[in-house]
């Protein structure tokens, strides 16, 4: 590890992606602090409780469909049965009175299934006269109608605990009249860029400058999350500096994220500065991009410092670090970026020896099957792969060359992008 960059031995031992996931994923422990919040403000929260149903879902038993609530017993054998329509229920007007035999109701979807009665016709199965309906015998008792308590009974579990709500959770809990419920707080995560040629939005740039663009990205894939941030800049490439940030950044958070200097560049400091404490670990992961990786902890803080090519930053970020940071909140079913598989109208170039993330475009074909093609460019700088493209095709350690109409593995930027 102390070779100067370029120099390194290439059989030296590299860590699969896998491994390295797992090795993440073991030493991060959830935060326990909760707080209470309104249904309304918890989209994307994480629930600390489970949700018990208060009551019965549906309520009561209910109509399924507009039609005529009727009682099995008047279905035919053969033929038609004339039925005389003795009043009509609506969703949250119920109909009072009880049905004899020969009588049927009037129901709207929704609407308590009137007493006696137990199946409902569609409207579009009978024939209507003035004061009275015709059915066929092809109706069976319990047609169309929903029973109380079906889809969750009262007692049950409606939301498991470690669920980051979505918006049907958002509607199931108010079916359900819950108002408040008890969500973690949110994970505080600080992140900076290191740098000494990285120059902040806002200010001009001399000559083998550039601007901080890693610090924006992780912006945007942080805020998705539902974190709450602290930007702690851009940060220089001195030991002193480095080491006041980490300091700072493991005082306030619960996870530290940092951008450059874990190569093995002459200025690389962070490298150095974990290692003295002790808890680091340099990895050199079998991937492309992405291949420098940092984890740790300062101060029990954990750590992930990522490479400093913008397009590795978000590739590790999504194999890496968003996974550990879910679990970090208290999600309790993460799993790994998940991938599925379609044919390639490309062909990739492709070593054995690393797993490879290329940037490309799933779309449909001709035929409307889906088909992915190569973004092209596929330098580690280059960010506007990420911007155009909308998958990654991951090309696992020992595949080798890919040809037109292979299969292909992809994660879709919608499924990874929260
Ligand atoms: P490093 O890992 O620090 O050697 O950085 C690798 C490459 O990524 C260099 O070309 C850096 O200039 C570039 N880079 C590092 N950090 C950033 C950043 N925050 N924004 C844009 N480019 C960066
Ligand atoms: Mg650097």
């Amino acid at each position: 590890m102390s070779q100067p960059a370029g120099k390194l031995d290439p059989h030296e031992f590299k860590l699969d992606v896998s491994e390295a996931q797992h090795r993440i994923w073991q030493d991060c422990t959830p935060i326990t602090d909760y707080q209470m919040i309104s249904v309304r403000e918890a989209l994307h929260r994480i629930l600390a409780e489970a949700i018990i149903s208060p009551i019965d879902v549906p309520a009561y038993t209910n109509s399924a469909v507009d039609g005529y609530a009727i009682l099995s017993t008047d279905i035919p054998e053969q033929g038609r049965q004339k039925l005389q329509v003795i009043g009509t229920a609506f969703a949250g007007e119920p109909f009072t009175g009880e049905l004899q035999p020969g009588q049927a109701v009037r129901i709207m979807t929704g609407a308590v299934i009137p007493e006696g009665a137990n199946c409902v016709v569609m409207q579009e199965q009978v024939q209507l006269h003035q004061s009275h309906v015709e059915i066929s015998g092809q109706h069976r008792g319990g047609e169309n109608i929903r029973r109380a308590g079906e889809d969750l009974a009262a007692g049950a579990i409606a939301l498991a605990e470690g669920k980051r709500l979505i918006p049907a959770d958002l509607g199931l809990l108010a079916s359900l009249g819950v108002n408040e419920i008890r969500v973690r707080r949110r994970l505080r995560v600080a992140f900076f860029s290191t740098g000494n040629e990285l120059r902040s939005l806002g200010e001009p740039l001399a000559k083998g400058q550039i601007y901080d663009s890693n610090r924006y990205t992780l912006l945007g894939m942080l805020k998705a999350l539902d974190l709450e941030l602290i930007d702690l800049g851009v940060v220089k490439d001195d030991p002193q500096s480095l080491r006041q940030a980490l300091f700072a950044a493991a005082d306030e958070a619960d996870a530290i994220i940092t951008s450059g200097g874990v190569s093995v560049g002459e200025a690389d400091y962070i490298r150095e500065i974990m290692q003295s404490l002790g808890k680091m670990h340099f990895w050199q992961i079998a991937m492309k991009p992405g291949r420098p990786l940092a984890y740790g902890r300062i101060a029990d803080t954990p750590l992930f410092g990522l490479p400093g090519n913008p397009v590795a930053v978000m590739i590790t970020f999504y194999q890496f670090v968003q996974p550990a940071l879910l679990k970090l909140s208290g999600v309790s079913n993460v799993h790994a970026p998940q991938c599925f598989r379609v044919r390639s109208a490309s062909s990739f170039r492709k070593r054995p020896g690393r797993t490879e993330f290329q940037r490309a475009i799933l779309e449909t074909d001709v035929h409307g099957e889906l088909q992915v093609r190569s973004f092209g460019k596929q330098g580690s700088g280059i960010l506007r792969s990420m911007s155009e493209a909308n998958c990654l095709v991951v090309l696992p350690k020992d595949r080798e060359d890919v040809a037109v109409g292979d299969w292909v593995d992809v994660q879709v930027f919608e499924g990874l992008m929260h």
